[in-house]
């Protein structure tokens, strides 16, 4: 009998057998037939310092004997309190509030949800969402609506809601954008703008550059809308440092963290915001009450694993791993440039990207299938979206492997370019 699950993004017409996965270390996993297979995308992007890492693998443990799960209105636990003071250690200033939830998609809904609560609370409300063209916020109704419409959400159109749309920054049209979000930001009725700051990771990672990014914030401090960062895939290093915004020296009033969080063991993310929107929301009339919770707000367990995670940045050379890795995918991008059957090579941080044939990066395109079976033949877990493939390797992984990726990508270019 086949198996009855029903798997993500995964079309079962074309996919009839799953891959069954037993352990991994490092950046390897090791499948039920003995093969070690190279994980180049992070497992979903959320592998930062390698699969079972000691020290949050231990953690995890301790935390499960101790404390599993308490519900988190009303109560709280010492692996919440003590992750909440690390992480506003690392962010911005201004951001003092930290909200947990369960994933990005839901730590984008958050953000929404208290962007819009703020301005009513304030008694001005404000409802309309500016998003950039192109971006991908999640899977839930909410955070469809606020992504590109397209193959993803076609069916789901009747259930979602409208959305303000600024063009992405072309190289050398970015004035476009800034004009449009201008425009957007004027009208009083203006809440927010919902960013996935430098890279548009599953819109085809796009990367944009951080003084458009800073130009952006500026006109939302202008109007007095607020600038929502969506850094669920950017942060934890990916772009290089710690946070896509530090590039530009941008302070998000929200920012939303998931992924790497617990360094890619547990499933929790974080919203956090600016003091005024947590004091727009305080008050002792029970109506002004955030509104929002899941069952396992807050876990225990995965918030053990992401203090554990902290400690890792703070003890390791996690910086150093990053700048390595970034190194190498910079050197890889110089070779790719030019060869036949590549277009766009492009790299930030510790992301390489380009499309492979010609046709731009569809998703649609039966190159990504095609694509991914070519990889996974010669042992590297890569998924391209379309005709882009990309790497986002975990930060432990080594020159030898990041080249024998480069060297896939070449050999696919010339057979699929
Ligand atoms: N936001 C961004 C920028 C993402 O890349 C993703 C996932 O890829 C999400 C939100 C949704 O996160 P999750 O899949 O954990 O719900």
């Amino acid at each position: 009998m086949t198996s009855p699950i029903w798997h993500p993004f995964t079309q079962h017409a074309l996919f009839p057998a799953m891959r069954p996965v037993v352990s991994a270390e490092g950046a390897w996993l090791l499948d039920e037939d003995g093969r070690q297979v190279f994980d180049a995308i992070s497992s979903w992007w959320v592998v930062t310092h390698g699969h079972c890492h000691p020290r949050i693998v231990q953690a995890i443990r301790d935390q499960a004997g101790r404390l599993d799960q308490v519900i988190f209105a009303g109560h709280t636990h010492e692996p919440a309190r003590e992750f909440a003071d690390g992480i506003l250690k690392m962010v911005p200033a201004g951001l003092s509030r930290v909200f947990f939830s369960d994933s990005g998609s839901t730590s984008v809904e958050v953000a929404l949800k208290m962007a819009l609560g703020h301005f009513r609370h304030l008694g001005s409300p404000r409802h309309r969402v500016v998003v950039m063209q192109g971006s991908y916020h999640g899977d839930t109704v909410g955070t469809m609506s606020a992504g590109e419409r397209g193959s993803f959400t076609q069916p789901y159109e009747p259930l979602l809601f409208g959305v303000d749309r600024i063009p992405f920054p072309e190289p050398g049209a970015e004035q476009a954008t800034l004009d449009s979000l201008e425009r957007f930001a004027r009208d009083p009725t203006t809440a927010a703008l919902l960013i996935e700051p430098l890279v548009l990771g599953a819109g085809g990672m796009r990367f944009y550059q951080p003084t458009i990014l800073a130009e952006m914030a500026a006109i939302c401090a202008r109007h007095g809308v607020l600038l929502i960062a969506d850094e669920v895939m950017t942060g934890w290093g990916r772009t290089g440092r710690f946070l896509a915004c530090d590039h530009a020296g941008v302070a998000p009033d929200i920012l939303c963290l998931s992924k790497g969080i617990t360094g890619g063991h547990l499933p929790l993310a974080v919203t956090l915001c600016r003091e005024e929107i947590f004091q727009s929301h305080w008050s002792t009339d029970r109506s002004r009450t955030f509104f929002h919770s899941s069952s396992y707000t807050a876990n225990p367990i995965a918030c053990a694993a992401a203090c554990a995670n902290l400690q890792i940045w703070r003890d390791e050379p996690v910086q150093a791993r990053i700048d390595a890795v970034a190194a190498e995918q910079a050197e890889g991008a110089m070779r790719l440039e030019g060869h036949p059957g590549l277009t766009s090579v492009r790299c930030m941080g510790t992301i390489l990207a380009a499309e492979i044939g010609a046709g731009g990066a569809d998703y649609m395109a039966d190159t990504g299938p095609a694509l991914m079976r070519f990889f996974a033949e010669r042992d590297l877990l890569i998924r391209p979206l379309g005709r882009t493939v990309y790497l986002l390797p975990p930060y432990c992984s080594t020159g030898a492997e990041l080249r024998a990726c480069h060297d896939a990508m070449i050999e696919a270019a010339d057979v699929f370019g």
